[in-house]
């Protein structure tokens, strides 16, 4: 009784509703407005069917595709191939515009009930996913304010650093450094002066030391330099300099300018100081030492095992701020 009933119904609906054309035209439409570019590829390496994002693309690439062997028709450009030929996922990078783009490619098998039929290839440009995952990356590795890097930053590549100066026997000295009177800058000119005193201070650290040293703000008015591989006497020398140049920098006070200074304490690598905390404490303690002495000044700790603190020689003049 139903039977027929039924089967009216659904002839009613093929031809009525359309029913398997808008299947087929939704199947058409998903595969069309997907927002990445999918090649459907057959298990004899044949490209059976892709959509218009992956025509673009290829195009981008001086490659027509179209339905045939893959080999030949993704010849000239083998990371695609590559991965095409691939059963897993892969990310390859390829120039477009001039502009090398990065592609994330993974592989949806299409299997039938008695064997594979083919895959469906999913291109998907992530260039813009991964540069902003390196942004959020260098983000958090600097500090904003002084253009430096952070401290923890600075703990792992110092770490970084000092297991390669063991491996080569090279030097390696650590400066730690604090503005002097710096609460002071803030009360008489004011914390947004005080911010564009540590901005200075980063700029005039970094020319310093240019580009073979670690520099890093370590919090507040604190900051410290890696250099590995330096002579000794290089090192004091330039450490001078820097303590002049910054002192001799003026700021722009209310009705004069105004001067600040740092104090330095420097620690180097020795059989009696080895690993990176003890010679923070000893650049440390050289540094507190520097400030009891009346600031403006750098004051090395006696390498070799010597507890002592040897002051550096010529200093610069004491600015008061
Ligand atoms: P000393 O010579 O002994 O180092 O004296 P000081 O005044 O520099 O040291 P103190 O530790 O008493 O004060 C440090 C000041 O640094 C207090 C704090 O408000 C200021 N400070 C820390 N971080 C910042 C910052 O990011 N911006 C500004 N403007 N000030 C900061
Ligand atoms: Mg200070
Ligand atoms: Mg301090």
């Amino acid at each position: 009784i139903f039977l027929p009933f039924s089967c009216f119904l659904v002839v009613v609906a093929i031809w009525r509703y359309d029913f398997l054309e808008t299947k087929a035209k939704a199947r058409n439409e998903a595969f069309e407005s997907n927002r990445d570019a999918l090649v459907l590829v057959s298990v004899q390496n044949k490209i059976i069917d892709y959509n218009l994002k992956a025509g673009k693309l290829f195009e981008k690439l001086n490659i027509r595709l179209a339905e045939g062997q893959m080999d030949e028709i993704l010849k000239d450009a083998p990371g695609f191939l590559e991965s095409f030929r691939s059963n897993g996922d892969m990310t390859i990078r390829a120039l477009i515009d001039k502009q090398e783009r990065i592609f994330e490619i993974s592989t949806q098998k299409i299997d039938s009930l008695s064997a594979s039929s083919g895959a469906l290839k999913i291109i998907c440009d992530a260039t813009e996913a991964y540069d902003l995952n390196k942004s959020l990356e260098y983000q958090a590795m600097m500090d904003s304010l002084s253009g430096l890097y952070n401290r923890r930053a600075f703990m792992q590549k110092s770490e970084e650093i000092r297991m390669i100066t063991d491996e080569n026997d090279r030097s390696l000295h650590l400066l730690m450094m604090d503005l002097d009177h710096f609460k002071m800058v803030n009360d008489q000119y004011g914390h947004q002066m005080g911010d564009r005193v540590i901005a200075t201070i980063g700029s005039v650290l970094k020319e310093a030391f240019q580009l073979d040293a670690l520099i890093a703000r370590l919090g507040g008015e604190e900051f410290a330099v890696l250099l590995s591989g330096w002579d000794h006497d290089e090192v004091i020398r330039k450490a001078e300099l820097f303590l002049k140049d910054f002192a001799g920098h003026p700021f722009a006070g209310k009705d004069e300018s105004f001067h600040v200074t740092v104090s330095i304490g420097i620690a180097q690598k020795s059989k009696a100081v080895q690993s990176l905390e003890e010679m923070i404490q000893m650049a440390d303690r050289a540094l507190y030492q520097a400030k009891d002495q009346g600031r403006n000044r750098l004051l090395v700790y006696g390498g070799q095992g010597a507890a002592d603190i040897i002051p550096a020689p010529a200093q610069s003049k004491h600015i008061e701020v």
